[in-house]
C-alpha cells in the first residue's frame, strides 16, 4: 500500500485557526496584537518569497508583522544597532533575521544580538541550548513544525530508529535533539558519512534536511519507514523537488511528506507560535510551555 501523504499544508492552516482565535480572544481583552519584526539583508528572490509568505501568514492570523529591507552593503554594526532598537520595542515580541547574510556580515554576531526572549527562529545559543538541556523554551521552527506533524500520525515515537540528514544548526542539529527528547535512537548524518544508505535502511523514522535533490533513494527506505522531507531544491525547470525520491519512496514508506506542501507550512506555523508564545511572555506577562495552539 503506499504512504498516506502527510498534508502538512492542511495541518498548518488548523493551528492558524487556533493561534488566530487566541491573539482574537486577548486583542478583544484590549490587548495589542502580537508584534513581529522581520529583517532582510539584500534582495535574495528566495528569501523574499519566505519573507513575504511569513508576513501573509502574521496577517492571516492577527500578528502585527513590520519588515525592514535593508541594502546589501549595511554595515553589521548598523544591523545590530537596528537589533538593539527591536529588542527594546515595547510593540515588537518577535525578531527574526532571514538568512543567509551577505559575506561580511557574521551571522553568529547577528544570531547572538537577538534578545534571547524575541528570538522566534529559535536560533540563539540560549535557546538552543535550553532544547539541549531537554528544557525548551523558543524553540527552532523547522525542527518544531515537524514534531507537530509526527504528533498527527498518533505513532509512539519512543524506541523507534531515527535517522537524521543534515546537522545545520538551523535544522537537522536540533532535529536531532527534539527527537532524542522523544525518546527515539538518533543517527546523525552529513557530508561525511561513508554509509548512508545503511542509514537509511535501518531508520523508522527518516528526516532528511541536506539540500540535495533526490539524495536519498527509494529502494533504500525501510518498508513502512515514516519520511519527512525537509529539502526545497529549485530545479532548472522551476520545479521544487525534495531530498527524497518521492514517488519510490512512496511505494514503501507509511507515511511520506510532499514538496511542497509539507514541512514548509508547518515551519512557519512554528514562527507563528513561537511569536505567540514571545507575547505572552513578554507582553503577558505568563510563562507558558512552547505548544502549538492545538495542543
Ligand atoms: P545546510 O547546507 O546548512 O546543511 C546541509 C547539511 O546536509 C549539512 O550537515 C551537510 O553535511 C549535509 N549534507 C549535504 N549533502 C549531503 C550528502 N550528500 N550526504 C549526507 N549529508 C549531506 O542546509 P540547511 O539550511 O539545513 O537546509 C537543508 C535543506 O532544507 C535545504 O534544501 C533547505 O532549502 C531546506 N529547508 C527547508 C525548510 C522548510 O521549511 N521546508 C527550512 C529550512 C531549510
Amino acid at each position: 500500500m503506499p504512504a498516506q501523504i502527510l498534508n502538512g499544508k492542511r495541518i498548518a492552516e488548523q493551528i492558524q485557526q487556533h493561534i488566530r482565535a487566541r491573539i482574537d480572544a486577548h486583542v478583544a481583552n484590549g490587548h495589542r496584537p502580537p508584534g513581529l519584526a522581520v529583517i532582510m539583508v539584500g534582495n535574495d528572490p528566495a528569501s523574499e518569497i519566505y519573507v513575504r509568505n511569513k508576513h501573509l501568514a502574521c496577517e492571516k492570523v492577527g500578528i502585527f508583522s513590520q519588515l525592514y529591507q535593508l541594502s546589501p552593503l549595511i554595515p553589521e554594526a548598523s544591523l545590530i544597532a537596528l537589533i538593539d532598537e527591536l529588542n527594546a520595542a515595547p510593540n515588537i515580541d518577535g525578531i527574526l533575521v532571514q538568512l543567509p547574510l551577505p559575506a561580511h556580515i557574521d551571522r553568529q554576531n547577528i544570531i547572538e544580538s537577538i534578545r534571547p526572549e524575541k528570538d522566534v527562529d529559535g536560533f540563539h545559543p540560549y535557546n538552543l541550548g535550553r532544547l539541549a538541556q531537554q528544557s525548551p523554551l523558543l524553540r527552532p521552527c523547522t525542527p518544531f513544525g515537524i514534531m507537530e506533524l509526527l504528533k498527527t500520525t498518533e505513532i509512539d515515537l519512543k524506541g523507534l530508529t531515527a535517522t537524521v540528514v543534515g546537522t545545520s544548526n538551523i535544522v537537522g542539529l536540533p532535529m536531532l535533539l527534539e527527537l532524542l527528547i522523544a525518546g527515539c535512537t538518533v543517527t546523525a548524518c552529513h557530508r561525511l558519512t561513508t554509509n548512508l544508505p545503511l542509514a537509511v535502511q535501518n531508520a523508522d523514522l527518516l528526516i532528511v534536511a541536506a539540500g540535495s535533490p533526490e539524495l536519498i533513494k527509494g529502494e533504500w527506505v525501510k518498508p513502512g519507514a515514516i519520511i519527512i522531507d525537509v529539502g526545497m531544491n529549485r530545479m532548472d525547470n522551476g520545479q521544487l523537488v525534495g531530498d527524497v525520491e518521492f514517488e519510490q519512496a512512496k511505494s514503501r514508506a507509511a507515511y511520506i511528506t510532499p514538496v511542497p506542501g509539507g514541512v514548509g507550512p508547518m515551519t512557519v506555523t512554528a514562527l507563528l507560535t513561537n511569536t505567540l508564545y514571545a507575547y505572552k511572555t513578554l507582553h503577558l506577562k505568563t510563562s507558558p510551555i512552547v505548544k502549538m495552539e492545538n495542543q
